[in-house]
């Protein structure tokens, strides 16, 4: 890695100029997009290890713009090494394939991204014989009680997909690191410009890049940051081995988008909590989980952890039946119906009565429930769509 010489600049500098730079080759002021999937042999590549990680080889080994990028997140995270893969889900499983083996014993938060739920409690359990505990990471004794002799690894999600749920970071990791657990944090609906899991204690945080760090919608990558000496596992393992690699024109992408990360969640900071504040003033709300309303059950800890604000997904609830969510969806005009989040755009989608993980949500949940990710707009003109929409079924 180059360009160390930012590292004591601040979030904003390094997200403009960590990994990026004069080209030496044509003295671009920008690092070029290579699009090549193999870089040129050393004149005797007998002795060449073609899984290694060490080398540009074949662009499944390593390639110059997920390098760059793992530069950029390795620095916002505040950790020492990253790797970058295809999607959010290849970086959980990536960790998860090389951190793992059968018989080990994992715990994991009752609220998390579906493919989590799926790879734990299914996957990994069913074929791999590794032994999987669902809790209410909020409630830390039920953590502490967890513990078993083999447990490898705690896994949680703060804010937590789709309950906005919040666990203690720092808490975890002491609890964690007292019995010789390993600590990995989904950091995506936070990003690491408001929470950073590695300064409170995670041995890795985790990233959907497809979210808020890429932002405009249109690529997808995940990012494991952590300690390099569990990172060149993952590497060896899960990026050569298993081959979820980043295309290099996504990387790129998710290069360009991250520039303007912390712009971006100020914006989407400042507008989710007036959304969130306005939602509590409507009559046909049945409630609204946002971490930064103090009626949060963790608002503290939320307070705590999350340093510049509390992100751009809030979920809320209506005194209505299932048809009437999906018309006040279809009344929208600015707000979109769509799955992803973090996006420049606002996004909505309705999570129904019939999720098949409801049993894990709190009771508010089981009707059904809209998922909002604010977005960048005007916070007028994204109040205004919710209130026409409400309005139309007498909600408001
Ligand atoms: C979207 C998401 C993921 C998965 O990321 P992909 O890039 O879609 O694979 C993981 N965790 C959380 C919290 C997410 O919202």
């Amino acid at each position: 890695m180059s360009n160390k010489n930012y590292e004591n600049l601040g979030f904003l500098t390094r997200s403009v100029h960590t990994g990026n730079g004069v080209d030496k080759e044509t003295g671009a002021i920008q690092k070029p997009l290579t699009l090549a999937n193999s870089y040129e042999l050393p004149y005797d590549p007998s002795e060449v290890n073609w899984s290694s990680a060490d080398k540009n080889l074949y662009t499944r080994n390593g390639g110059t713009n997920q390098q760059y990028l793992q530069e950029k997140i390795a620095s916002l995270e505040g950790g020492e090494d990253c790797v970058i893969l295809a999607s959010g889900v290849a970086a959980l499983s990536g960790l998860f394939f090389a951190m793992l083996k059968s018989g080990d014993h994992v715990i994991f938060s009752s609220i998390t991204y579906i493919a989590v739920y799926r790879l734990l409690n299914e996957l990994f359990k069913n074929k791999f014989g590794v032994e999987t505990t669902i809790v209410n990471t909020s409630d830390l004794e039920a953590v502490k009680k967890a513990i078993r002799p083999n447990t490898k690894l705690i896994h949680i999600e703060s804010p937590g997909n789709p309950t906005l749920s919040i666990s203690d970071i720092e808490e975890i990791a002491k609890i964690a690191h007292e019995n010789n657990a390993l600590l990995s944090v989904d950091n995506t609906f936070a990003s690491p410009f408001n929470q950073r899991p590695i300064e409170l204690g995670a041995d890795f945080a985790v990233e959907s890049l497809t979210k808020y760090i890429n932002g405009h919608g249109d690529a997808m990558g995940g990012a494991i940051v952590g300690k390099k000496k569990y990172l060149d596992i993952v590497r060896a393992e899960s990026q050569v081995n298993l081959g979820a690699t980043i295309s290099p024109f996504n990387a790129w992408l998710i290069m360009r988008g991250s520039v303007t990360l912390p712009l971006r969640m100020r914006q989407h900071n400042k507008n989710a909590l007036e959304v969130a504040k306005f939602l509590k003033t409507v009559k046909g709300v049945s409630f609204v989980a946002y971490p930064g309303l103090e009626d949060h059950p963790n608002h503290d800890i939320a307070v705590k952890q999350m340093e510049n604000g509390f992100g751009g997904v809030l979920s809320f609830g209506l005194k209505a039946d299932h048809d009437t969510y999906n018309r006040v969806v279809s009344h929208l005009q600015l707000i979109t119906s769509a799955v992803s989040l973090g996006h420049d755009e606002s996004l909505i989608v309705f999570l129904g009565e019939n999720d098949e993980r409801q049993y894990l949500y709190p009771e508010e949940f089981h009707n059904g429930f809209f998922r909002l990710s604010v977005g960048i707009e005007d916070t007028e003109d994204i109040i205004a769509d919710l209130k026409q929409a409400l309005e139309k079924e007498n909600l408001l």
